[in-house]
């Protein structure tokens, strides 16, 4: 059987790990399939196929752009795109954008919180300057000793309610489901086990997203438990979605689920790979 991953970080947005090292620790650890899917930016695409291709692993192009739902914040994957593609790459330019603004706002609720230096401390980590992300705060919170570890961040600082958070606008659901078709990509909804909906909103998502071309779902994903890998692969048969596994792997000592360590997807879906090669 083949090992797909098909959702992971590189330091090109919030991953502690290079493209090239990304598609190193893949191969080594069984990949035959391989997709770097970094936050609204498709920057490393061409290092991590040059990459694959040197090791004889298959590579898929794509990315995870951000969205804004009904108020919510939502992860779509375009995968298998044309990662020159001008509208999508102009689309996650412009989604990018605000980025900086948002993490100086971050820096200055922390520090009214009595937690000073945090922008400059979260630049730090941060090796491609469009893409400040909460991940390059979060570990500066657990260096600064604030935080033990970046669970502990995400429930008492930078989430609704909590010190740290800011409202963002991101992409629009129709124009990121439109880049990705224009660039020949396949739309995959990431992580849906790990949104704040009600039944109702989740319902309503869904059926948006499969009127308006989204056609996979990510059922096997390191944000899931088991139990939703049984509930996600229901609602994939449901709406007739192809199916995606993707370990969202972010950096050794950091993420709980390894490249290419996730159980295979459930028996009686269709893969999102299956008809790839
Ligand atoms: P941003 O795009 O700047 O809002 O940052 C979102 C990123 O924060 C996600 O892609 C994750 O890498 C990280 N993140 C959000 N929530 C959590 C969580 N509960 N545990 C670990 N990482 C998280
Ligand atoms: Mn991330
Ligand atoms: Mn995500
Ligand atoms: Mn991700």
């Amino acid at each position: 059987m083949l090992n797909v991953d098909l959702h992971c970080h590189s330091t090109v947005s919030d991953g502690l790990l290079s493209p090239v090292e990304m598609a190193h620790r893949a191969h080594a650890n069984g990949v035959d399939v391989w997709a770097l899917t970094d936050h609204d930016e498709v920057g490393g695409v061409d290092a991590a196929r040059l990459a694959a291709n040197e090791l004889g692993m298959r590579h898929i192009a794509g990315v995870e752009i951000s969205v804004t739902w009904a108020d919510k914040t939502i992860h779509i994957l375009g995968l298998k795109i044309d990662d020159t593609n001008s509208q999508l790459v102009k689309g996650l330019h412009d989604t990018r954008n605000g980025r900086q603004k948002r993490a100086r706002q971050i820096g200055s609720m922390l520090e009214s919180a009595g937690i000073p230096d945090a922008y400059s401390g979260a630049l730090r980590y941060v090796r491609n300057p469009d893409l400040i992300s909460r991940t390059h705060f979060a570990r500066y919170l657990i260096e600064s000793g604030v935080c033990k570890d970046i669970t502990d961040v995400f429930k008492h600082y930078l989430v609704n309610g909590k010190p740290g958070y800011v409202e963002h606008r991101w992409a629009r659901l129709s124009d990121c489901l439109s880049w990705i078709k224009d660039a020949g990509g396949v739309a995959v909804i990431a992580h849906p086990g790990r949104y704040d909906l009600t039944p109702l909103q989740m319902s309503a998502l869904l059926d948006e997203f499969k009127q308006s071309s989204g056609q996979g779902i990510e059922v096997v994903t390191g944000s899931h438990t088991p139990a939703q890998f049984v509930e996600y692969a229901k609602v994939a048969k449901r709406y007739g979605f192809l199916a995606s596994r993707g370990s969202d792997f972010h950096g050794p000592g950091e993420s709980k689920v390894e490249l290419g360590a996730l159980p295979p997807l459930p028996d009686n879906l269709v893969p999102v790979w299956h008809d790839w090669f």
